[in-house]
């Protein structure tokens, strides 16, 4: 049995061979797992779990149908399916997650992320994230109309795609030193996280120790996992 943790499906409707793959992912792969973490950013752009998007509520009733086989899920949130809330988890049966979270996985404690934290060289998005992370920020956002959100939404896409912030290949990536004082303040060995669409498993020197850094890619050309079992993690791509 292995735990599975993925991130950056960035599932939409207009790209369907995303969500088939995910799909295929839950029915084979997934299905003997001991656990499924999604690590942020299922989605391509989550309005607030009012939206009744049919693609969104395709994927839904797929996640519904892989709780109820009895595998727990674990979400957290990306910073583009940050307002996923209570009554998504509700509809699905998948468990929300802070960020950043120390589980324990085959023994080992690891700290999840989603990774957009550390990359702290965008001044500009993080202000944006402090903003949008505040609960009371999220409660007014949800009270405007679907249209309104959309408008908003798509306003911020095109105003971060304008200043590079976040296309797929130069999405930014983390911090050096942002990760240092993560692990140092979790006092963790392991970190794993995705958003910055560069799947790799790197060394990070702590000076006193080296602690490991996991990666997670994006789903857009193929799928990326990480199987952790008894024999620790693994990277993988799964190919299309
Ligand atoms: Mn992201």
């Amino acid at each position: 049995m292995a735990t599975l943790l993925i991130s950056d499906l960035h599932l939409e409707a207009q790209k369907p061979e995303i969500g088939e793959q995910f799909l295929q992912f839950l029915s084979n792969d997934a299905n003997d797992a001991d656990a499924l973490y999604i690590l942020g950013d299922l989605f391509e752009v989550w309005l607030g779990d009012d939206d009744p998007n049919p693609y969104y509520a395709g994927m839904k009733t797929a996640l519904r149908r892989f709780t109820d086989t009895g595998v727990p899920v674990f979400f957290m949130h990306g910073n583009r399916d940050f307002t996923i809330g209570e009554q998504f988890a509700a509809e699905t049966g998948v468990s929300i997650l802070a960020d950043p979270v120390i589980v324990n996985l085959h023994g080992h404690e690891v700290l999840l992320s989603h990774g957009d934290a550390l990359c702290t060289d965008d001044v500009q998005y993080q202000q944006f994230r402090l903003m949008t992370r505040n609960p009371d920020w999220q409660a007014m956002m949800l009270t405007k109309s679907l249209q309104e959100r959309i408008a908003y939404a798509t306003a911020v896409r095109q105003e971060s795609v304008a200043r590079g912030g976040e296309i797929s290949d130069e999405i930014m990536d983390v911090n050096q030193e942002a990760v240092r004082a993560l692990f140092r303040e979790y006092d963790a060995d392991t970190l794993l996280h995705g958003h910055t669409h560069r799947p790799a498993v790197h060394d990070v020197d702590l000076g006193d120790r080296i602690a490991t850094r996991i990666v997670l890619g994006d789903w857009y050309e193929q799928g990326s996992v990480v199987r952790w079992d008894e024999n620790g993690p693994r990277l993988e791509s799964l190919p299309r």
